[in-house]
C-alpha cells in the first residue's frame, strides 16, 4: 500500500480547497521557475528517469514522447501541449477529480511540461459533459494569470505560455488524439491516419504533443521530489503512482491513489471495502476501462495493477478505470452493452469499424437473448478479427477486445443460453 508520504493527489477528495491559494499550502507553484531552470533538457531526462508512462491509457514512455517535439522551430512554426481531458472511456473518472480538486497542479505541469517541449501554449480539451469541472478549469487558469504564473514571462522565468481551455460537444471520439486536433481546430472530430503523429504534425499543421491530464499533473511533483523517487515506487517498467477508479459490485466505490503494481486483492480490501457479497461472489472484472478485455476472477484476484501485471492475464492497465462485476452479472447483456457503445460513439470514417461495431452489436443482442446458432459464436469472433488493427484509430480494437474477452471465457455461457432457447444446440457444442 503507498504511504502517505508518497501521495501526489493530496486533495482528491477535495477536503481543501481547489483554489490558488489552498493549492500554494499544498505546494504547488513551489518555485516553478527553479524547475524551468533546470532546462528543456534536465526536465525532459528527469521525466525520462522517473519512468512515468502515459496515464490516458496507451502507456507510452512520457519523457520519450516529449523529447520528439522538434529543438528548433521549423518555418517559423510554434509547437503547441494539448491536454487532454476528454476522459470518456466508461468506468473512468479519475481526471475529473484532478480537475475539480486540483486543478493547479495540472496548470503547473501543463507549464512545465510546455517549457520542455518548448511549447508556446497549451490547449486543454475537455469533456463537454463535465460542466462544473470546466467552471472550476476557467477560473483556476484565471487565477494563474492573474499571479503571474502564467502568460508572458511566465512565473518570472523569462518564457511567455499561455493556457486555453476549450470544451469538448459531447463526442467520445474527440478522446483519440487525432480527432481532438481536428477538434480544437472546428473541424469535425474524426482521427487522422497516423503518421504522420502529432509531434511532426499536429494542431494547426504545428508539432503538437497530446498528454492526458494525470500525465501533466504529476510532472511538476517528480520534478520537486525527484526522478528516482518516483520511480522507487512500484517495478520495473510499471513506476510511480496511479490513480484506480473502482466501480461496480464493490462496497465503497472510489477513486483512490494507489502504487502501481498493487494487487487487486488489496487494492479492493484497503480502499472499496471488498467485493460485494464476499471474494467467492466475484465473477469477472474489466481492469482497465471498457476498452480491455474483462478477465474471470480467479485469474484477477493476484494479479498486479499495472501495465504488465494486466497484459500478462491477457487485459490492460487502460486507464485504470476497474469495473467490478459479481455473480449477480448478465455477463453476456454486460458485453452487449458496451458493444451498443461503441457502435454509439464510431465515427463512421472507416467501413470495417462504421459497418462492423452495428453488427458486432446486432450479433451480441442475439446471443444474449439465446436467439442465434452456436457456430455464430465462431463467426463473431472472427469479424472481431477482422476488425481488430484494421481501423484507422483505437476504437475498432477497443469493440472488438470485450467480446473476444468475452468469448475466451464465457463460451459456455453463450451457448447455454442458445441451447435453452433452442431446446437443443443447432451446431455441435464446441469444447471449452
Ligand atoms: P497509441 O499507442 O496509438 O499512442 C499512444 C501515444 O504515443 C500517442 O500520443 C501517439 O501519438 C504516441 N506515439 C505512438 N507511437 C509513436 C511514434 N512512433 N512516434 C511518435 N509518437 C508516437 O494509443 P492511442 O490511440 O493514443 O490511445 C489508445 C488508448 O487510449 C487505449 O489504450 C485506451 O485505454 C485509451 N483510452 C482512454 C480514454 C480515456 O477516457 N482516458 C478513452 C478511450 C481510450
Ligand atoms: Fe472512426 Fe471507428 Fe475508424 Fe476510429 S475506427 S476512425 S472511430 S470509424
Amino acid at each position: 500500500m503507498l504511504d502517505d508520504k508518497d501521495r501526489i493527489f493530496t486533495n482528491l477528495y477535495g477536503q481543501q480547497d481547489w483554489g490558488v491559494d489552498a493549492a500554494i499550502k499544498r505546494g504547488d507553484w513551489d518555485d516553478t521557475k527553479g524547475l524551468m531552470a533546470r532546462g528543456q533538457d534536465g526536465i525532459i531526462d528527469a521525466i525520462k528517469a522517473s519512468g512515468l508512462r502515459g496515464r490516458g491509457g496507451a502507456g507510452f514512455p512520457t519523457g520519450m514522447k516529449w523529447s520528439f517535439m522538434p529543438k528548433e522551430s521549423k518555418n517559423g512554426k510554434p509547437s503547441f501541449l494539448v491536454i487532454n481531458a476528454d476522459e470518456s472511456e466508461p468506468g473512468s473518472c479519475k481526471d475529473r477529480e484532478i480537475l475539480r480538486h486540483d486543478p493547479h497542479k495540472l496548470i503547473e505541469g501543463a507549464l512545465v511540461a510546455g517549457f520542455a517541449m518548448r511549447a508556446r501554449a497549451a490547449y486543454i480539451y475537455i469533456r463537454g459533459e463535465y460542466i462544473r469541472e470546466a467552471e472550476t478549469l476557467f477560473a483556476a487558469v484565471a487565477q494563474a494569470y492573474a499571479r503571474g504564473f502564467i502568460g508572458k514571462n511566465a512565473c518570472g522565468s523569462g518564457y511567455d505560455f499561455d493556457v486555453f481551455v476549450h470544451r469538448g460537444a459531447g463526442a467520445y471520439i474527440c478522446g483519440e488524439e487525432t480527432a481532438m486536433l481536428e477538434s480544437i481546430e472546428g473541424k469535425k472530430g474524426q482521427p487522422r491516419l497516423k503518421p504522420p503523429f502529432p509531434a511532426g504534425v499536429g494542431l494547426y499543421g504545428c508539432p503538437t504533443t497530446v498528454n492526458n491530464v494525470e500525465s501533466i499533473a504529476v510532472a511538476p511533483t517528480i520534478l520537486r521530489r525527484g526522478p528516482e523517487w518516483f520511480a522507487g515506487i512500484g517495478r520495473d517498467k510499471n513506476q510511480g503512482t496511479k490513480l484506480f477508479q473502482i466501480s461496480g459490485h464493490v462496497n465503497r466505490p472510489c477513486v483512490v491513489e494507489d502504487a502501481m503494481g498493487v494487487s487487486f486483492r488489496e487494492l479492493i480490501e484497503t480502499h472499496a471495502g471488498g467485493i460485494r457479497g464476499g471474494w467467492d461472489n466475484l465473477l469477472a472484472v474489466i481492469p482497465g476501462g471498457s476498452s480491455v478485455p474483462l478477465v474471470p476472477a480467479a485469474q484477477i484476484i493476484d494479479a498486479p495493477m499495472d501495465f504488465d501485471g494486466l497484459r500478462d492475464v491477457g487485459s490492460g492497465l487502460g486507464t485504470a478505470a476497474i469495473i467490478v462485476m459479481d455473480k449477480s452479472t448478465d455477463i453476456v447483456r454486460a458485453i452487449s452493452r458496451i458493444s451498443y457503445f461503441y457502435k454509439h460513439e464510431s465515427c463512421g470514417q472507416c467501413t470495417p469499424c462504421r459497418e462492423g461495431t452495428g453488427w458486432m452489436w446486432r450479433v451480441m443482442e442475439r446471443l444474449r437473448e439465446g436467439n442465434a446458432e452456436i457456430g455464430e459464436i465462431d463467426m463473431l469472433e472472427e469479424v472481431t478479427r477482422q476488425i481488430e488493427g484494421h481501423t484507422i484509430c483505437a476504437l475498432g480494437d477497443a469493440a472488438a477486445w470485450p467480446i473476444q474477452g468475452l468469448i475466451k471465457h464465457f463460451r459456455p455461457e453463450i451457448e447455454r443460453r442458445i441451447i435453452e432457447k433452442n431446446g437443443a444446440a443447432p451446431y455441435a457444442v464446441a469444447a471449452e
